[in-house]
């Protein structure tokens, strides 16, 4: 115990806390650790030091293992001024959750955190060699991919600034914030109409820009009438914001209206493709696939949180990454017991 609070608090004390969560790729941060001369051997390389990455090494730090997370300080929610639906955080900034996190792992001796980018992963006799954008060559004998997602931004004025923060993905996340405020649905089709029936509950001015022509079945679109939800199929030109709180929806033909917040759909790409290039198999939503503990189809390589589930949410990520870790040290404590 002695030892544990000392390390935290020679983190804090030396401003090495702040240096370790804060560089930017690509000058690695250590904490507590010396790439020249320790030794660069992990029991578990975890990639990706957001929620699903922390907690998985909560797991392995609490199992004594040698673990070592990289990340890349880009989680998917970094521009969310508030997360919410996760118990004992609810309305907390994005950032302290993690950093809380982060200050209760480095409190493990075994774990270690660096700020950096793992760029190449292989497979080798005795497990797996990560290679870092700082120029650092690890192994270690499993692998957690915990790497999140990339939303990527359609070509609409405004509509990156406002995401996250007026342009919302999740009703759960950010729907009763919204309550009873105008509200828009960005999607179409299947899409669109699930949006439309779990946000109906939440307000009822509700309008579902369907940006072009509609591709809704015919009892969709009786539901959405029966429910008097509008559609416009005008294609939007801008979204017109302050702060990245939408004032107006401007389409191509010159109209305008007014918006509190719009829920949009938006496709995802792998933010690694070290997983794929290692061999991991993808689903056909794009997710890696992963079986009910996390174990990818390649032999000792797991992967947690939005990588592998459409079901984004912090808590969720936590709940995978918890098991990732867990199953990482049985495989470990199988192979050597
Ligand atoms: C705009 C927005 C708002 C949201 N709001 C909420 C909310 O209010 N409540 C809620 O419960 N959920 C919310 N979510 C969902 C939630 O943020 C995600 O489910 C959660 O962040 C997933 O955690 P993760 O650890 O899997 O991935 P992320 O949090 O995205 O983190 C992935 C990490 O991996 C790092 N990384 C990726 N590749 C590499 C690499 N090669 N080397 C090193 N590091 C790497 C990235 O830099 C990043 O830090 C929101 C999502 C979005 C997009």
């Amino acid at each position: 115990m002695k030892e544990q609070l000392s390390r935290r608090e020679l983190i804090k004390k030396s401003g090495m806390a702040a240096l370790a969560f804060a560089l930017p790729v690509p000058f690695a941060s250590f904490t507590k650790f010396n790439f020249m001369t320790d030794n660069k051997k992990f029991d578990v390389i975890i990639i990706g030091g957001s929620y699903a990455g922390l907690s998985a090494a909560m797991a392995l730090g609490r199992s004594m293992r040698k673990v070592l997370l990289i990340d890349s300080g880009n989680p998917c929610n970094k521009q969310t001024p508030h997360s919410h639906n996760f118990i004992t955080h609810d309305g907390e900034k994005p950032a302290v959750i993690a950093q809380k996190a982060k200050e209760q792992i480095l409190d493990y001796p075994t774990v270690t955190y660096i700020s950096d980018l793992a760029i190449s992963g292989m497979k080798t006799n005795e497990g797996f060699e990560i290679k870092t954008q700082a120029g650092i060559e690890l192994t270690a004998r499993k692998l957690i991919f915990a790497t999140g997602i990339k939303d990527m931004m359609p070509d609409i004025k405004g509509f990156s600034e406002c995401w996250g923060i007026s342009v919302i993905h999740c009703p759960y996340c950010h729907g009763y914030e919204y309550r009873g405020k105008r509200t828009g649905i960005m999607a179409n089709g299947d899409k669109a109409f699930h949006i439309a029936s779990l946000v109906n509950n939440l307000t009822d001015r509700l309008t579902v820009l369907t940006n072009g022509k509609v591709d809704f079945k015919e009892e969709q679109l009786q539901k959405l009438k029966r429910h008097t939800i509008e559609i416009i199929e005008t294609p939007v030109a801008e979204i017109e914001h302050r702060n990245g709180l939408l004032k107006n929806v401007i389409f191509n033909n010159g109209s305008e209206l007014e918006f509190d917040a719009v829920y949009a759909a938006v496709p995802f790409r792998q933010h690694s493709d070290i997983p794929a290039n290692l061999g991991c198999e993808l689903t056909e939503t794009g997710h890696i696939k992963v079986d009910l503990f996390q174990k990818t189809t390649v032999p000792g390589v797991y992967a947690c949180g939005d990588n592998s589930s459409p079901m984004r949410s912090v808590a969720y990520a936590v709940a995978m990454g918890n098991l990732a870790g867990a199953m990482a040290n049985m495989e470990l404590t199988t192979e050597d017991f």
